[in-house]
């Protein structure tokens, strides 16, 4: 222990069990590698503004989330709290969207920062992979990225998500909704914060957890009822292609979602093991952001999918991902042997094979535990006599097995054994 811990709200990710996040973050961008979508990165930081106008000031994240900074040049910066503005922010500034055709798709990885209350799956830093597709109003796209999700937990091996779905309107439709929304919420007894958000955001209030508030909204009218024809005609092609795909989905009214930028489309993956942190992503189509940050009219979908939780639900599914030993092949060196051992090592890595080496001059029995601690399928045990006989005592870790390989021939055998 040193005099320091990780801060509140965060955990390191310590082998063997970071290797989980490893292969999450493959799973969940291997679809994606596959359908079109490059890969973007962009600072761990930003403008405050870009998400005060980008993700709303009307949200959680931006009025109680945020950790906002200011340099000693005097620029007011975030820490990113999520993913799509920042990725719309780089486009935008790299003329992608003037590059060639729309949509611009593109995938990312990434820690994010929140100051939340910390509790199981919640964190003040997380990491997400997302995917936006910029530029283009189809409902292929929503489908495509609702069903790369789907794809992508399914490899993972997790069985209990499902999909809540739902349209939010557009600018057409929505504000008439909001209103009379709005003049129904005027009428229920709320406290003063539900009141205040119920004049910002009202559609918010719908999400209120509280059964309290829940029981109150009973007869609410629905966005449903006010959608016009063409987001209801659009999300009902969404839904066809999930459907065809053989994708389940459940269509949830009240999904409305934390951010203020979202239009038609709206969904979330929840998961049933995972108590009340039970959203492990969500998404959505955003096709008034891009004017929100001053860029042109560019109608967007995207998701973002937590790591952190994915995680706890392969856990809360019993679910043991394939993860390949970190060590196949294990050398450990006697006597005048260590250099020979060393370039076989070498040799191996080059060859592919996963392989260490005893380190800090121990004697067979220290060094012979590092081999059973590291994992490894075999292990190379060589001192002088074997040298000068020009082989290496090859060791099966698991039968106990033992026998003499020529030195030249070790790396293919070893490849053969493992393959
Ligand atoms: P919640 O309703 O649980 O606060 P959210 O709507 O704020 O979630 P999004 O902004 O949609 O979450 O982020 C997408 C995903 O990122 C979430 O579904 C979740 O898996 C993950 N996530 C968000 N906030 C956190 C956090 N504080 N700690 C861990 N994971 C998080
Ligand atoms: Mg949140």
């Amino acid at each position: 222990m040193s005099t320091f811990k990780a801060p509140k709200g965060t955990y390191d990710l310590i082998p063997p069990y970071s290797a989980k996040y490893l292969a999450v973050r493959d799973a969940i961008s291997g679809p994606l590698r596959l359908s079109g979508y490059g890969y973007v990165e962009t600072p761990g930081f930003e403008d405050v503004d870009l998400f005060a106008r980008g993700v709303g000031e009307s949200t959680d994240i931006v009025t109680k989330e945020m950790y906002t900074l200011t340099t000693k040049g005097g620029a007011n910066l975030a820490l990113r709290p999520e993913g799509t503005a920042s990725v719309l922010r780089a486009a935008l500034e790299a003329n992608l969207h003037k590059a060639g055709g729309l949509p611009v798709k593109l995938w990312y990885s990434g820690s994010y920062y929140r100051y939340e209350r910390p509790q199981k799956g919640r964190y003040r830093h997380f990491s997400q992979v997302g995917a936006e597709a910029i530029g283009a109003e189809d409902p292929a796209l929503d489908a495509e990225l609702i069903i790369l999700a789907d794809q992508a937990y399914r490899t993972l091996g997790l069985r209990n998500f499902r999909i809540l779905l739902n349209s939010l309107g557009d600018k057409e439709c929505r504000p008439v909704y909001r209103e009379a929304l709005q003049a129904f919420l005027r009428g229920l007894d709320l406290d003063e914060e539900t009141v205040r958000r119920a004049e910002i955001n009202p559609l918010r209030v719908l999400d209120d957890k509280r059964p309290e508030v829940q029981k109150q909204l009973v007869g609410a009218p629905m966005l449903r009822d006010y959608l016009c024809d063409a987001c209801k005609a659009y999300h009902e092609e969404v839904r066809a292609l999930i459907t065809a795909a053989g994708v389940a989905f459940e269509d949830d009214e009240k999904l409305v979602r934390g951010l203020d930028y979202y239009t038609r489309t709206t969904f979330e993956f929840v998961h049933d093991g995972l108590g009340s942190q039970s959203a492990v992503g969500g998404g959505g189509r955003y096709d008034g952001l891009s004017e929100m940050i001053g860029g042109p009219a560019l109608p967007s979908v995207g998701w973002a999918l937590g790591v952190d939780r994915t995680v706890l639900a392969l856990e809360a599914e019993g679910v043991e991902l394939d993860i390949p030993a970190a060590t196949s092949v294990f050398a450990v060196a006697l006597g005048e042997a260590k250099p020979v051992l060393f370039g076989l090592v070498t040799e191996l890595r080059k060859a592919g094979v996963a392989a260490d080496i005893s380190y800090g001059g121990k004697g067979l029995k220290g060094a012979m535990k590092d081999a059973n601690r590291s994992g490894a399928r075999f292990a190379i045990v060589a001192g002088d006599r074997d040298l000068a006989e020009g082989v290496v005592q090859l060791k099966d870790m698991e039968s106990g097995e033992q026998s003499a390989v020529a030195l030249a021939e070790v790396v293919e055998v070893l490849r053969t054994k493992l393959a």
